[in-house]
């Protein structure tokens, strides 16, 4: 599927990465995995509230989870419970020898301190990889580290359509401990030279095309555009934004899509990009964890 995939896209001149498509492909190495384990893993979600994005992100988690044959098992808590509770919620999971993964959902409404509820679970069973001693084996750069899974799925992409990151310059556009910082470690790991930009670097414009990989998780649509982006460059979109017009459910990145697509070498779209990714990268978490248990 790879050499098909290459050999297509070597004649023409442009990329898209497409995470749907990786991931369809890619389930397989995950299913044989899991037919070689002998028992169904499962993950613990853990939904505080009822964020409507929230929900949809876990029914993704669910989908896919069903069709590669892992139980999925979601905890929906009251919006207005404490953090001692949660920790309570968490730690009755650890224990629980039927399940191999906890995930928190993120956000988590504000009055919850979010680093004390992602330390309760146990590293073992931390299947988005964001307590501190999976942060720090990813630090080290340790094999060891469960990743955390936006991270893990991008470089999955790229290893996917054969962007090779060894040497190159990757630029971060983003610091937060969820994506941007775990991002940039990863890369880091795989050889590349890494700069990381954030909302106070000065002069983006001129910076952003001197990248010859450039991630952006921001939030923020249109932020990477025409004057971003060179010629011969990989563009990774990791930003979501969510509009609703008439009623109507609207999807960006951060990423000008259209006039951007026709300048860089690959890039990723949103949706269908490393949103897809992500998810596979979650459960691929929860397959080494399940190894280990
Ligand atoms: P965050 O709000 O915690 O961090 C955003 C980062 O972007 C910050 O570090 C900030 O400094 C930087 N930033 C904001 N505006 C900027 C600007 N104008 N110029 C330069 N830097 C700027 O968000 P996050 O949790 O890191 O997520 C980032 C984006 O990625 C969001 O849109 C989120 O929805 C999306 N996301 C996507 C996936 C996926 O699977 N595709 C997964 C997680 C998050």
């Amino acid at each position: 599927m790879r050499l098909v995939l290459f050999c297509i896209y070597s004649i023409i001149d442009y990329m898209i990465l497409d995470g749907k498509k990786a991931r369809e492909s890619l389930s397989q190495r995950l299913e044989k995995r899991l037919e070689n384990l002998g028992f169904k893993p499962k993950l613990v979600i853990f939904q505080i509230g009822n964020d409507e994005q929230s929900s949809l992100y876990i029914e993704k988690k669910k989908q896919f989870a069903k069709k590669i044959g892992v139980e999925v098992e979601c905890n929906r808590l009251a919006n207005d419970i404490s953090t001692e509770e949660v920790i309570s919620e968490i730690k009755k999971a650890n224990i629980d020898q039927s399940t191999q993964g906890i995930i928190v959902q993120l956000p988590v409404p504000k009055h919850l301190d979010t680093t004390d509820v992602i330390e309760a679970i146990s590293p073992q069973k931390d299947a988005d990889g964001l307590t501190s001693h999976n942060l720090k084996l990813l630090w080290e750069g340790s094999s060891k580290a469960i990743v955390p899974a936006t991270a893990l799925g991008i470089f999955t992409l790229l290893d996917f359509y054969g962007i090779d990151v060894s040497g190159k310059h990757v630029g971060v556009i983003g610091r937060s401990s969820l994506v941007g910082k775990p991002t940039a470690l990863l890369a880091l790991k795989k050889n590349a030279t890494v700069t990381v930009c954030h909302s106070k670097t000065k002069d983006l414009d001129s910076l952003l095309p001197t990248f010859d990989i450039l991630i952006s998780a921001t939030g923020y649509p249109g932020l990477v555009t025409v004057k971003s982006v060179r010629k011969g460059q990989t563009v990774i979109d990791v930003g979501i934004s969510v509009d609703y017009q008439n009623g109507e459910r609207a999807v960006s990145g951060d990423v000008d899509f259209s006039v951007v697509q026709p300048i860089v070498e690959n890039i990723s779209p949103v949706p269908g990009g490393v949103g897809p990714m992500t998810v596979y990268s979650l459960f691929e978490n929860l397959i080494n964890l399940s190894e280990d248990s």
